[in-house]
């Protein structure tokens, strides 16, 4: 099982976008996919076709410990994945677990009990460093961060670098960057171009290669409770996101060999 932790504290990024159909993406190779919400605003939820109004076990559950990882895992039909769905509730959890112990690391212990359910557990991070976050990173084998290629997008990098290696020598000494994905891509855009260029030039391999484009077909997807890869499979988006599922399989392959 290989757990990555989608993040980077910029909001609008393609976070979530690049959870939900890469999560359908790797499915369609096989993989055996969970996908767990981690942001209240519910959108990983909403994306993969589960009604956020009327859940009464989600990831807020877990993360206090009333409820098992498996108790709260549903099936995304449409997606062939599994999904642990958010809602608002969640954002008490910052506050409850504040003076608990363990509370950094509630998220990996929760995950023991699935180990062998899955190749792959995509955890969608909210838009914040915060203590849902530091679960995330903590519970995580390697980070994965969407980044839109614009004038600033290198400057919050480092902050999210620096938490990185603090988590790095706190609490997760194993926790690899495994890629920057360059989202909502707009070839004839001049800084955007200059901008990749000095990710690749910084982050060298780091960066996958696989650029997503800007596609109207990933915004739409979401108000049909679908990954773009079952609401319009022949669109730009969807094939750039099944491009980077082949990439993260052959980079698995890697680690493992
Ligand atoms: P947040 O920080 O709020 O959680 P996020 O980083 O998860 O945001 P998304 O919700 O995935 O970002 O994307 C932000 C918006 O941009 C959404 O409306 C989404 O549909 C749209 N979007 C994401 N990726 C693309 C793309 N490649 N092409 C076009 N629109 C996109
Ligand atoms: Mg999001």
């Amino acid at each position: 099982m290989r757990i990555l932790a989608i993040t980077n504290q910029k909001g609008g990024v393609g976070k979530t976008t690049t959870c939900v159909n890469l999560a359908a993406s790797l499915a369609t190779f096989g993989s055996r996919v969970l996908l767990i919400d981690l942001d209240p605003q519910g959108n990983a939820t909403t994306g993969s076709g589960v009604d956020k109004a009327f859940l009464k076990q989600t990831i807020y559950h877990v993360l206090i410990g009333e409820k098992t990882m498996k108790e709260v895992i549903q099936t995304a039909e449409k997606g062939r994945f599994d999904i642990v769905p958010a809602n608002r509730n969640l954002a008490g959890a910052e506050v409850e677990l504040v003076n608990e112990i363990g509370r950094e690391t509630r998220l990996k212990l929760a995950l023991t009990s699935v180990q062998d359910q899955y190749d792959y557990v995509l955890l969608d991070c909210p838009p914040a460093l915060n203590l849902v976050t530091v679960n995330a990173l903590t519970a995580a084998d390697a980070v994965m961060i969407p980044m839109q290629c614009e004038y600033y997008a290198l400057e919050g990098l480092s902050d999210l670098v620096n938490t990185i290696k603090k988590v790095r020598t706190h609490l997760n000494g194993a926790l690899e960057i495994e890629g920057l994905l360059r989202t909502m891509f707009d070839n004839r855009n001049m800084l955007a171009q200059q901008v990749s260029a000095q990710l690749v030039t910084h982050f060298g391999d780091k960066v996958y290669n696989t650029v997503i484009p800007r596609n109207i077909r990933l915004a739409e997807a979401p108000s049909h409770g679908l990954p773009a890869l079952i609401y319009d499979k022949a669109s730009k988006g969807a094939q750039a996101y099944l491009e980077l599922a082949k990439e993260i399989i052959e980079r698995s392959k890697k680690v493992a060999a």
